[in-house]
């Protein structure tokens, strides 16, 4: 214990303390992304030689929040605090850039910031679960907040609290890595000049270590924003040496003004609620479960494809809508008894918004037709009841019962999903199934 010039009692704690931060909703549609205001306050911290353990994180929650700016993503970061000094220090440089930075004008924008000092608790681990399966309140975060000893502070409204606290408290059991590349202030909502042909050669040397970097189907490059906040591009990717070799190869004809890993639950699945029933699912809720297909697939206007299916314990219109773009001419190939495993997220009119699905069984598909006659021709019919007659030799059959003809299906048995473009943020992407990249962490837990 000590004072310090200003005569302040200073706390030399025993043994390191961890302190969480946790930030979310700085940002908005006009500018600014919580990443990078997350980046520039480690990069404060570092100038008082205090390091992060750890990446920071990217945690994405409920992708069905109503006042996300774009993939609900909330920030935290944590330090072992070695003083009181420290940890005072940590709190004033992250609540001073809060103020100065964050997009104070928009209007769905309601800063929230945490700190927690400590082990995180079962309840807070169940609290960041439920963020990203359910919606919260204000209120209720501000409770929670409460009752785990969390100390918050609240802009404006402060919804961010909500998902600051889950950003700290969520337990990956899968991960990956995006490394966000940063532009130089005076180019923010300008286009963004990067070489294309880099990026194309990037996902030669480093997929499927790197994924969702590309458009495959539109063959185009898909780690550049359309908005006008401070990223350049972000890559995906399941290490951090991936990412970071892939960065090294990837060239743009604007300075990068800073890059930063994070370790984020993005891709990975983390929003699919397991062995729930259709007649228990709820609205905003997403699923991964078991059915068959009861209605054939149809269009409806605007592009979008819907088709009906079954669990025994309900019925669910599914849908592939217009932007998962060849993805509705996968699913236009189901037909009636196609047994399927659907990922998807249930919307406010009870549609389930598909992400993708496995096709296990494929059903039988038959037509049934006139007879052919022996010389050969099809026959026509009778008339009503009179069994069929045979144009060219006269031949009649008296059984009205047409021909029952199996036609060959246009659906393989595996794994189908919406385009890079069209990807929710959690959505695991199918190469990080088949790769088993999404079963590295659960078996290194094993040990
Ligand atoms: P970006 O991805 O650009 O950082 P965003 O899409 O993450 O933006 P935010 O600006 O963070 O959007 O706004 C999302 C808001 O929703 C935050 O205030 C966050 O606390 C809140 N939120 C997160 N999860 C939930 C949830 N489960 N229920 C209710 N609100 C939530």
């Amino acid at each position: 214990m000590f004072f310090n010039k200003g005569g302040y009692l200073i706390l030399n704690y025993e043994k390191p303390i961890t302190l969480h931060v946790g930030i979310d909703d700085t940002d908005s549609a006009e500018g600014m992304c919580t990443t990078y205001l997350t980046c520039i306050i480690l990069n404060k911290l570092r100038k008082h030689n205090i390091y992060p353990v750890d990446y920071p994180r990217l945690i994405r929650l409920n992708p069905f929040a109503r006042y996300k700016t774009r993939g609900n993503g909330a920030l935290s970061f944590k330090v072992e605090v070695e003083d009181e000094k420290q940890e005072q220090l940590i709190k004033d440089v992250t609540l001073e850039y809060v103020e100065k930075y964050a997009m104070f004008d928009g209007v769905n924008t309601n800063p929230g910031v945490i700190f927690y000092k400590g082990e995180i608790t079962d309840a807070m681990r169940c609290y960041a679960q439920n963020a990203i399966y359910e919606i919260y309140t204000i209120d209720y975060a501000t409770k929670f907040a409460q009752e785990n000893n969390i100390e918050y502070h609240k802009f404006k409204k402060g919804r961010g609290i909500i998902g600051a606290i889950a950003a700290i408290s969520l337990k990956l059991t899968d991960q990956t890595f995006e490394l966000l590349a940063y532009r130089q202030a005076d180019k923010y909502g300008t286009k963004r000049c990067l070489d294309d042909e880099s990026i194309f050669k990037m996902n030669e040397i480093t997929y499927p270590d790197t994924f969702d970097n590309i458009d495959v189907e539109q063959n185009y490059t898909a780690i550049e924003p359309h908005t006008p906040c401070p990223v350049l591009y972000g890559i995906r990717g399941n290490t951090p040496e991936a990412v970071k070799k892939a960065h090294t190869i990837v060239k743009s004809c604007e300075e990068i003004e800073d890059y930063c890993i994070f370790r984020t639950n993005q891709h990975t699945d983390m929003h699919m609620q397991e062995d729930i029933p259709i007649k228990d699912m709820k609205q905003t809720g997403c699923y991964v479960f078991d059915c068959e297909v009861v209605k054939n697939p149809y269009d409806i206007k605007g592009g979008h494809v819907f088709f009906e299916v079954s669990d025994d314990t309900g019925v669910l219109t599914c849908a592939a809508f217009e932007p998962t773009k060849s993805f509705r001419d996968i699913v236009r190939k189901l037909r009636v008894g196609d047994k399927l495993t659907i990922y998807g997220g249930l919307n406010e009119n009870n549609t389930l918004n598909m992400e993708k699905f496995k096709l296990n069984t494929v059903a039988d598909e038959y037509v049934y037709e006139n007879p052919v006659c022996k010389c050969g021709r099809r026959m026509k019919s009778a008339g009503k009841n009179k069994g069929f007659k045979c144009p060219n030799c006269k031949e009649k059959i008296r059984s009205s019962d047409k021909v029952k003809r199996s036609i060959k299906r246009e659906i393989e048995p595996g794994f189908y999903e919406v385009p890079t473009e069209a990807r929710r943020h959690l959505s695991k992407p199918i190469i990080r199934i088949t790769t088993g990249a999404d079963m590295i962490l659960k078996n290194q837990q094993d040990l």
